[in-house]
């Protein structure tokens, strides 16, 4: 079995739709399981959509719904022959769109809008999406069936970045699809929507759909799990930042986890997850240029003796730093700091102290720092007062830059390597941070400075 998972550009307009039935054609021979997003930026549309039924802006809702029944209708018009079937189509379309014209009124009347009415709205991109695709497979000659996700996969109620239970949902997956793909039927299963044991609708994080590809990828033991998006595959840099970058033949979980996080958005960081437990290659290819071989994602890469393979920086980050000369050899003001900025839910990128105590700076996004400094300055306001900490200032906006690859582990001088590329570059270095993983090195610069840095280290280690 071949789990492919196509992403909302791959299924975002007539010509993309057309090339997926001809991917999954190309490798009927292989059984594929299709799991799809909602059409490119509907999920987007579909939640600001909530947000101006919550302020009742009913002539904008009722607009935003109409379109959105056009793009679908207009894809069901041009794809699907049959007329029966594509009647079909149209009235399944018909019916969910009522229900989500229904939900639009329920927020507007109620006007409360909470995580788990969004997650109900949302649902829609990706369950229009898959019943069309199910329809425009069939109409090509392809057998297929629609499989609406919520009825096999199990979350908990974390609505917007709900939890998977795999105990409920390996099981439910497996004993749905495989004796369809034995019968030469594809499955099309929805991505990024789930439910939780009573039935309510949840989601499990935005882009999660490759997540959902590589859950039912494993699920029924695919031989590999394919990522069809729009680009080549996973690259040595950004490449609108930096000349020179090239797609990454072949990159280790770890790898591919550590850059999801560090800005290369290609795949979404828990795909990694259930791939690794049962060892199934993960590949990235691109529907625009199917010939690509793309990225391949595996336990044990080929790395062709490279050290470090990307290098990406985050933009939009502020630096809070602590110092004072009291904190030295104070237990706990680590884990005041981060007690705090839990508390105040402001995220944490990058930390880094000097094992001299004296200073400890964390790296924030910016639209949180202000609400950060605020929560760090009440949480120590008794230790300024006593000047066991002398301040807690704030500098932004900074840029981390990372570089990751496993063959840095144990190799000797990368880090060497790196700043004297970025002090040649003319570039200063604000702090620096390696986890004892040593797959990633990451440090900060100034914002306007960024681009310079990651050009220096992409051209030092030949990326
Ligand atoms: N449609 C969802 C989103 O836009 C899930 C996905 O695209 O993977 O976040
Ligand atoms: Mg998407």
């Amino acid at each position: 079995m071949l789990t492919m998972k196509f992403g909302g550009t791959s299924v975002g307009d007539v010509p993309r739709l057309q090339e997926v039935v001809s991917i999954v054609r190309q490798f009927l021979g292989e059984q594929p399981v299709v799991v799809a997003s909602a059409m490119g930026g509907l999920t987007n549309v579909l939640l600001d959509t909530a947000q101006k039924a919550v302020e009742r802006r009913t002539g904008e809702v009722n607009n935003a719904v109409a379109a959105i029944q056009d793009r679908h209708l207009k894809i069901a018009n041009t794809l699907v022959q049959d007329y029966p079937r594509r009647a079909a189509l149209i009235a399944a379309q018909q019916e969910m769109i009522d229900d989500l014209s229904n939900f639009y009124q329920g927020v507007a009347l109620l006007r409360e809008l909470s995580p788990r009415s969004l997650d109900s709205i949302a649902a829609f991109g990706e369950l229009l999406s898959c019943r069309q695709i199910a329809t425009i497979l069939e109409d090509s000659g392809i057998p297929a069936k629609f499989i609406d996700a919520r009825t096999l996969v199990r979350t908990d109620d974390q609505f917007g970045e709900a939890n998977i239970d795999f105990a409920v949902t390996e099981p439910a997956l497996h004993a749905a699809l495989v004796p369809l793909v034995q019968q030469g039927i594809v499955p099309v299963v929805t991505g990024f929507i789930a439910s939780t044991a009573e039935g309510i609708t949840t989601t499990i994080g935005r882009s999660g759909s490759d997540y959902t590809g590589s859950v039912v990828g494993a699920a029924v033991n695919s031989s590999e799990i394919w990522i069809w998006t729009d680009v080549d595959g996973v690259m040595t840099a950004d490449p609108r930042n930096v000349n020179g970058a090239k797609v990454l033949k072949e990159i280790s979980y770890r790898e591919a986890a550590e850059m999801s996080y560090f800005g290369a958005k290609v795949i979404h960081p828990k795909t990694m997850v259930p791939a690794i437990e049962k060892k199934i290659p993960i590949r990235i290819k691109n529907t625009f240029n199917p010939s690509h071989h793309g990225t391949l994602i595996s336990a044990s890469p080929d790395n062709g003796g490279t050290w470090a393979k990307t290098v990406t920086s985050i933009n939009d980050l502020a630096i809070i730093a602590i110092e004072g000369n009291g904190m030295i050899g104070v237990p706990g003001v680590s884990g005041r700091i981060f007690t705090a900025l839990a508390r105040a839910q402001v995220n944490v990128m990058m930390i880094s102290q000097a094992s001299s105590e004296h200073n400890v700076c964390i790296i924030v996004p910016k639209k949180d720092s202000a609400h950060g400094l605020k929560t760090l300055r009440e949480e120590f306001s008794i230790d300024i007062a006593k000047k066991i900490i002398d301040d807690i200032t704030m500098r932004g906006p900074v840029s981390i830059v990372a570089v990751v690859g496993e063959g840095m582990i144990g190799s000797k001088g990368i880090a060497g390597k790196t700043f004297s590329a970025v002090a040649q570059a003319d570039v200063n270095i604000i702090a620096i941070a390696q986890g004892s993983s040593e797959l990633n090195i990451s440090f900060v610069v100034e914002q306007n400075e960024a681009k310079k840095a990651v050009q220096a280290v992409h051209d030092a280690f030949h990326l």
